[in-house]
């Protein structure tokens, strides 16, 4: 079953020169991410990978078409509710835009903070997640004490925090060295295994997607020109 459907999604921007056409940074777009599983969109830079992030995550309106979260349309859905469906995804970046003045801890905390939690609930997870991503013993860290692999399990743990059922990686490890993105891409592969989290992850790099992906979505130019499971669509016909 499809957790996230696109159906004809379109997002342009107005050009910055008068009277010039506008940007169309996501071009008539349709896709089903199907639940529990780990889908790669891959293309080179942009493609519109970025922007379809999103409008899946639902950061920006569409210009046209349908984005559905859940089953539900989001689409037209006002600020508030939107932010009951941003609660539902959890997202990593390619620079972990870690919180620098707070401690590992502190960073992970931060989500349920915000979701309203207890403090001793608080502690218990953030406990549990630390520990799921190795670094309990960091607990009282700051970013700039981590390496890159370190940031991002901070960025992971504090993504899992409240218990997202959707996870979105944008260019996840393009800052990391390959064997540190091999560590990465494994925990990533726990998290989608272990919790059932549907994964979204989107590189520029193929490497990423043999590792990792079940399914991908090729972008090229805005438009999605190939989708399917990854060993048709990388087979040579
Ligand atoms: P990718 O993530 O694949 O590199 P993007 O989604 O960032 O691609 O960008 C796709 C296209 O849309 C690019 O031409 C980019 O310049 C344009 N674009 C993205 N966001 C904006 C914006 N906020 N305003 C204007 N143009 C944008
Ligand atoms: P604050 O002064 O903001 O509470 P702390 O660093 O004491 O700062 O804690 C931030 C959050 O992280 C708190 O909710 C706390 O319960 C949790 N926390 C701090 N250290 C740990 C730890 N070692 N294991 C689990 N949770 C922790």
């Amino acid at each position: 079953m499809a957790i996230v459907s696109l159906a004809n999604v379109s997002k342009s921007y107005p050009s910055p020169e008068r009277g010039a056409p506008r940007i169309v940074a996501v071009d008539d777009v349709s896709l089903e991410i199907e639940a529990g599983e780990v889908t790669g969109i891959i293309g080179y830079s942009g493609a519109g990978k970025s922007t379809l992030v999103r409008l899946i995550n639902a950061l920006e309106p569409v210009t046209e078409g349908t984005v559905t979260i859940d089953g539900r349309a989001i689409t037209g859905l006002p600020e508030r509710e939107l932010r009951a469906v941003r609660l539902g995804i959890g997202m990593i970046f390619q620079q972990f835009n870690l919180f620098e003045a707070k401690t590992v801890a502190q960073n992970v905390a931060y989500p349920l903070k915000v979701a309203g939690w207890g403090k001793a609930e608080i502690t218990a997870r953030v406990q549990e997640l630390l520990d799921f991503v190795g670094l309990a013993d960091k607990a009282r860290a700051y970013p700039d004490q981590l390496s890159g692999g370190q940031k991002q399990r901070v960025g992971i743990a504090r993504a899992l925090a409240t218990r997202p059922r959707i996870l979105l990686a944008d260019e996840a490890t393009s800052a990391l060295d390959p064997e540190t993105t091999q560590e990465v891409l494994a925990l990533l592969k726990r998290v989608n295994e272990e919790y059932g989290v549907t994964m979204v992850v989107i590189t520029h790099e193929m490497d990423v997607i043999q590792s990792i992906a079940t399914k991908v979505a090729v972008m090229d130019g805005g438009r999605v020109i190939e989708q399917g499971d990854v060993f048709d669509v990388f087979s040579d016909p």
